[in-house]
């Protein structure tokens, strides 16, 4: 499995999302010391790190330092995204401004978070000049687009295809800010919901197994690997790839999981996937339980 990982310089943002996952969350407020984020970037390319995307809240507050990360990382032949809420494209030359410099420096792709959240505080427009500024300068980038696949995101998803915008829908996660909106009910097919488990290193350097909702489990802790004053990024990144649950996680899916934990299948089939893994893996009772079979029952539970 290739290492990479979602690299959290600061979670500062200029924006104030309604649904923010990002907020609340325990290393509120905090950005990483530069020079330190040098040396992270080289221990990542020694621990074999094969692609960096910059995020947490908004990276290109910090265009010059993650400019010069980049670029670090292009050094070291490590792909790199940057998630952005594009706050930067109000005008086509100020669009021009970021790409070129982002493109020279080496980035790989631009990732466009767009939503009606989003586009509360960010013009839709903004986001269009982006877009047209990669295309003309031979920048990759997609959208994607947050959406709680209600019909109010029916007028933003036109948008989108009216403009010929390459995007990817993006469940909105109940957690951070919106962690007590309405949910709409849902019923899925049973679906297995394996998750690949991209980790997360923190502003504070904790170093999560999710990039998502799994760094806000503060009962159980249960996707913390640890912080990298303590241990080495590749004994972190050797943490996430040999703990048992999260290879079951990743194979057998959550949905098997909670079958397994005796959910019942008419409850598993209206729960999104990141609620379900809360449920599972922020209750200390149901965590003991899976880890006391994590080695034993959960290794027959297959087909
Ligand atoms: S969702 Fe993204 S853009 Fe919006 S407040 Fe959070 S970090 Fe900022
Ligand atoms: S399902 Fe669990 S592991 Fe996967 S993204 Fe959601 S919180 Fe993280």
């Amino acid at each position: 499995m290739p290492r990479t990982i979602a690299f959290g310089y600061s979670n500062h943002c200029n924006i104030r999302c309604r649904h923010c996952v990002a907020a609340d969350a325990i290393y509120e407020n905090s950005t990483m010391d530069l020079s330190r984020a040098r040396e992270i970037i080289a221990e990542m390319a020694e621990a074999r790190v094969q692609g960096v995307s910059f995020t947490a809240g908004e990276p290109l507050i910090y265009l010059d330092d993650i400019a010069e990360l980049i670029n670090l990382c292009q050094g070291f032949g490590i792909y790199t995204r940057v998630v952005t809420n594009s706050f930067w494209g109000k005008t086509a030359e100020s669009a021009d401004r970021y790409v070129e410099k982002l493109k020279n420096v080496g980035l790989s792709q631009l990732r466009l978070s767009f939503s009606r959240w989003h586009q509360e505080n960010v013009p839709l427009t903004s986001v269009l000049n982006v877009t047209k500024s990669c295309q003309k300068n031979g920048l990759n980038y997609f959208v994607s687009f947050v959406t709680d696949f209600s019909q109010n995101d029916d007028v933003y998803e036109q948008y989108l295809r009216r403009h010929n915008l390459k995007f990817f829908p993006e469940p909105i996660i109940f957690a951070g800010r919106a962690k007590d909106f309405a949910r709409t009910p849902i019923h899925t097919d049973y679906q297995a919901n394996c998750c690949p488990m991209n980790p997360y290193l923190a502003p504070n350097l904790d170093m999560y197994a999710c990039c998502d909702a799994g760094s806000h489990f503060s009962n159980t802790n249960f996707f913390h690997l640890g912080n990298i004053n303590d241990s080495s990024i590749d004994e972190l990144f050797t943490r996430s790839e040999t703990n048992r649950l999260y290879s079951h996680i990743r194979n057998m899916g959550i949905s098997t999981l909670a079958s397994f934990a005796g959910f019942k299948t008419r409850e598993i089939v209206g729960y999104r996937k990141c609620e379900l893994c809360e449920k599972l893996f922020n209750s200390k009772d149901l965590l003991a339980t899976l880890e006391s079979q994590q080695d034993s029952g959960l290794n027959t539970w297959y087909r």
